[in-house]
């Protein structure tokens, strides 16, 4: 039975995803976290509600990995032991997430030469492409000639016009050092197109919509005929929303002001600005379900930090549908935040009727969570639709278009 492997490495983990293709349809996932951190790496897994034999069945184990290839090793004894223990030899071909694509707008076959423009890229994301490539390698050496794909965050966004991704910098500091806006989350702001033209009954090419991924990390993107004209992330995913650790949009001076002032160093301002800042940096949490806690609980910190990131978003939205000359068929919620809060998309919706998005309060709470809706009033100028994100079966697809391979059914999302 072919099946196809999805792989998305972070700096300490790695995420896997396995797909059946005949039929198509999701199988087996989860990430091996803590990866070089000895006894305390741990596998999670869990497998789909459909899948044979393992019925929504969950997994944890303490397991041991120094690197990313030994991590690997032991997802495929994972693998091997709950899933299939043929499942070295079914693999047809892998697909990997990659953050930072710089000028690539499509997915691409990997080869030498394509892992060398991988490698050039990590100048803008130190943080990211050089675990990816760790995956890379690590799925060669197991999958040895089988045909591996690298699906990058920013391709989606490479449609974005000059006077959207360009900064106000001189112009050399583009075409010498490639300093310009990216934007990231592509992969889910793409599938959110194509699956808001489905419930929009329209082409992909004929839907402008406005899709807020809202998680941990944040962003928003302004479509125009299923083609992104503008995003909220830049160079690289500080800019934008306020997020659960990062800062988002900041005047550039600040940064200046503080190293001067606080003596900090190119570091230690990284590590402010990406690590302490946002929600955790204004309430102590990044996650938005305490900050809602807190909020309730009449906490000054939390109320500040929540009406950020709501009065934000808002101003995206706003920004967006300016960028979109008002053409817009939908406003899309999805990730964390967009999937599971009703009281957050409320917060960011109400006081938006005055632009005619009109909220269906009922609607709104009755999306059930890891499903989509419309929670629009019929009244509303747009469609506000509810749909949960999938980067892995964006990737798959995309994955098996580079390689030809065509599954015998559609797939099945989750
Ligand atoms: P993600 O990065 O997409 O996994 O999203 C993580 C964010 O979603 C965290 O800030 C969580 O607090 C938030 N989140 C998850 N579930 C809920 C919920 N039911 N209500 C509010 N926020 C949530």
């Amino acid at each position: 039975m072919s099946k196809l492997l999805v792989l998305n490495a972070g700096s300490s983990s790695l995420k896997f995803k396995v797909f059946g293709l005949q039929p198509f349809a999701a199988g087996i996932g989860g990430m091996f976290d803590r990866i070089g951190d000895g006894a305390n790496c741990t596998l999670k897994a869990s497998a789909p509600p459909h899948a044979a034999g393992a019925q929504g069945r969950k997994w944890e184990q303490k397991c041991f990995a120094k690197d990313h290839v030994s991590a690997m090793q032991n997802i495929l004894d994972f693998i091997k032991d709950n899933v299939s223990g043929a499942f070295v030899r079914e693999v047809v071909a892998v697909g990997h997430r990659i953050v930072h694509g710089l000028d690539i707008s499509e997915p691409v076959l990997l080869n030498d030469k394509t892992i060398d423009q991988i490698r050039a890229a990590a100048v803008l994301a130190p943080l990211h492409n050089p675990p990816g490539l760790q995956g890379i390698e690590a799925a060669a050496k197991v999958f040895q000639g089988v045909p591996q794909v690298a699906v990058f965050d920013t391709a989606f966004h490479q449609s974005m016009p000059p006077h959207a991704f360009m900064y106000g910098l001189p112009y050399e500091l583009y075409e010498q050092h490639r300093i310009r806006r990216y934007g990231f989350h592509g992969t889910s702001h793409k599938y959110l197109v194509e699956q808001a033209a489905v419930m929009l009954g329209k082409p992909v090419s004929e839907t402008n919509v406005i899709t807020c991924h809202l998680g941990n990390g944040s962003s928003i993107s302004a479509v125009r005929g299923g083609r992104c004209v503008d995003t909220s992330m830049g160079m690289t995913p500080l800019e934008g929303l306020l997020m659960g650790t990062r800062c988002g949009d900041l005047d550039p001076a600040v940064v200046l002001f503080m190293q001067k002032q606080l003596n900090l160093s190119v570091k230690d301002t990284d590590t402010l600005l990406n690590k302490k800042s946002g929600l955790l940096g204004l309430t102590g949490s990044n996650d938005l379900r305490s900050v809602l806690a807190g909020a309730a609980a009449g906490e000054p910190r939390a109320a500040l930090g929540l009406a950020m990131f709501v009065y934000r978003v808002r101003k995206y939205i706003g920004a967006y549908m300016a960028a979109l000359e008002g053409q817009v068929d939908a406003v899309v919620f999805s990730a964390g935040i967009g999937e599971n809060s009703p009281a957050v998309r409320a917060l960011i919706l109400e006081p938006l009727r005055g632009m005619g998005l009109d909220l269906d309060a009922a609607a709104n709470e009755a999306v059930l969570r890891g499903h989509r809706g419309d929670i629009g009033a019929p009244s509303s100028r747009a469609r506000l639709l509810v749909v949960p994100t999938d980067e892995e079966l964006c990737i798959a697809e995309q994955t098996l278009q580079v390689v030809g391979f065509k599954p015998s059914e559609q797939p099945t999302a989750q």
